[in-house]
C-alpha cells in the first residue's frame, strides 16, 4: 500500500509498509527467516556495500520482515524512518551512539523508566558518556543543566511509572534553542495516545516489547527519526556530519538528507553494535501492532474506570494517573496525549511496604511480574523490584516509594479488575 497522508491511524497501522508478497501473492506479510541475500552480479554487491543502492545484504543490517515494522511504525509516529532493534534499551544506546562521544553528556528527565536511569547513570560512563539528571517540570534547570558537551535532551512522553506527563512542546523550543535534538522515549503512550514529533521531538524511541507488540511475547525497541534536525548546522555532530572513514568518506547528512540518522544507524549502528531485531520478533509485532489503537482505547477506558474506583477507597492514600482530575498532570494530558493518559499508574498504599507485599502476593488476575503494557493485567512493587538498584531518593524521583505499587491495566473486564483488587486490598489490611 502507498502511505498516503489522507489514512487514518486504524488503516495505517495494517497497511503501512506492507504489501502482497509479489512472488506468492501471500497477504500476510512472511518472516524472512533468511541469514543472507543473493546478489545479482558483483557490481550490484559493490553498489550495495557502497551504500549507492538500497537492498539486502545481510540479516544483522536489513531484513525484510523487519522492514515491514519499520516502516509501519515510521509511519505511525509521523517519521521519516526507524531503525528496530532487540529491545528498547538496545533502541536508547542506537539512538544516543550517533550523538555521543566520550566527554558529551544528556541532559535527562528524573522520571524515567527503572531500567534506563540505571543505563544512563551508571552503564553509559563505560563509553565516557555521562547524563545529568534534572526535574523537567522545571524548565529553568534544564536550560542549565546544558553545557557545551551536551549532545541530546532526554524525556519520556508518559512517565513509567509515576503517571507523569512531559510537557513536549516546552522541552522541544529549550532543545532547539540550544541547538539539541530531543529523544522521546514513547513507550508507555504509543503512537496512539501521543505523538512527540508533532510536538517538536527529534527522535522517537520505543521498547516495542511493551503496548506496541502487546502481548508479552517478545523484546524489541526502535528508533524512529522526525527527519527535521540540521546535523550540519554545526561541528556537534562528526557521525552525521563529517566523514566516515568506512564508507570512503561518505557524509551522512550530505547523501542522504533527511533519511541520515536512520541509514546511519543501519549502516553503521546495526552493523558495528550488532543489537538487531530478528524477523521472528518482528513478526510478533506486526500482528501486535494490527490492533494498537483498540487495545490502547481499551486500556485507557479500564484505567480511568479503575482508577477512579481506587482514589476512593480507604486503604489507598494516594492515585497517580494523569487522567483523574486530581492529577496535577489533568490539563497537560489533553494537549499531549488527547486520547488519554494510558493504561499505566501507581498507587500508595497508607499501609507502606509490608501492606505492598501482602497486596501483590493476594492478587489473582493481575499477575506480580516486570513488564508492563500487556493485554492482561500486571501490577509490580517497583521499590522491591524494578527500581531496587537505585538510592531511595532516586526511587521517590522516579514515582517508585516504597510504599507504592506500579499497575499496568490490561483490556480484560474493567469490573473483574476491580474485584480483584478489592478483595486484595483487603488482604492487604
Ligand atoms: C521497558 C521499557 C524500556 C526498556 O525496554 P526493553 O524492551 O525492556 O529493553 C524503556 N523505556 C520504557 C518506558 C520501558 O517501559
Amino acid at each position: 500500500m502507498e502511505d498516503g497522508p489522507t489514512y487514518g491511524f486504524d488503516t495505517l497501522q495494517i497497511h503501512a509498509g506492507s504489501r502482497p508478497d509479489p512472488v506468492t501473492g501471500a497477504r500476510q506479510t512472511p518472516i524472512y527467516q533468511s541469514t543472507a541475500y543473493v546478489f545479482r552480479d558483483a557490481d550490484h554487491a559493490a553498489a550495495l556495500f557502497n551504500l549507492q543502492e538500497v537492498g539486502y545484504i545481510y540479516s544483522r543490517l536489513t531484513n525484510p520482515t523487519v522492514a515491514v515494522l519499520q516502516e509501519r511504525i515510521a509511519t505511525l509516529e509521523g517519521g521519516v524512518g526507524a531503525v528496530c532493534c532487540s529491545s528498547g534499551h538496545a533502541a536508547q544506546i542506537m539512538a544516543l551512539f550517533p550523538l555521543m562521544a566520550p566527554g558529551r553528556n544528556i541532559v535527562a528527565s528524573t522520571r524515567l523508566y527503572g531500567g534506563t536511569v540505571t543505563q544512563f547513570s551508571q552503564t553509559i560512563k563505560r563509553f565516557g558518556w555521562s547524563a545529568t539528571f534534572v526535574d523537567f517540570d522545571d524548565t529553568e534547570a534544564v536550560k542549565n543543566a546544558i553545557d557545551d558537551d551536551t549532545r541530546a535532551i532526554f524525556c519520556e512522553s508518559i512517565a513509567n511509572p509515576g503517571g507523569y506527563i512531559t510537557d513536549l512542546k516546552a522541552i522541544s523550543s529549550i532543545a532547539d534553542s540550544a541547538g539539541l535534538p530531543l529523544i522521546v522515549d514513547n513507550t508507555s503512550a504509543t503512537p496512539y495516545l501521543c505523538r512527540p514529533i508533532e510536538h517538536g521531538a527529534t527522535l522517537v524511541v520505543h521498547s516495542t516489547t511493551k503496548y506496541m507488540t502487546g502481548n508479552g511475547t517478545v523484546t524489541g525497541g526502535c528508533v524512529v527519526d522526525s527527519g527535521k534536525f540540521d546535523w550540519s548546522a554545526n561541528d556537534k555532530f562528526p557521525s552525521l556530519s563529517q566523514q566516515e572513514p568506512a564508507y570512503h568518506g561518505l557524509r551522512f547528512h550530505e547523501t542522504f538528507g533527511a533519511l541520515a540518522f536512520t541509514f546511519h544507524g543501519i549502516a553503521v549502528g546495526l552493523r558495528d553494535l550488532g543489537m538487531t531485531m530478528n524477523p521472528q520478533a518482528a513478526h510478533y509485532t506486526l500482528m501486535g501492532l494490527e490492533t494498537l489503537s483498540l487495545r490502547m482505547q481499551r486500556h485507557v477506558d479500564n484505567a480511568i474506570k479503575i482508577a477512579n474506583w481506587l482514589e476512593e477507597q480507604d486503604a489507598i492514600e494516594k492515585v497517580t494517573y494523569a487522567g483523574l482530575t486530581s492529577s496535577p498532570y489533568f490539563e497537560r494530558v489533553k494537549e499531549i496525549c488527547p486520547r488519554g493518559a494510558g493504561g499505566l499508574f501507581t498507587i500508595a498504599l497508607k499501609g507502606g511496604y509490608e501492606s505492598c507485599i501482602k497486596f501483590v502476593d493476594a492478587l489473582e488476575i493481575f499477575s506480580h511480574v516486570a513488564n508492563l503494557g500487556d493485554t492482561r493485567s500486571l501490577v509490580i512493587h517497583s521499590a522491591s523490584t524494578t527500581h531496587r538498584q537505585l538510592t531511595q531518593e532516586q526511587q521517590v524521583a522516579a514515582g517508585a516509594a516504597p510504599n507504592v505499587v506500579r499497575i499496568s491495566i490490561g483490556i480484560e473486564d474493567a469490573d473483574d479488575l476491580i474485584a480483584d483488587l478489592k478483595q486484595a486490598l483487603s488482604a492487604a489490611k
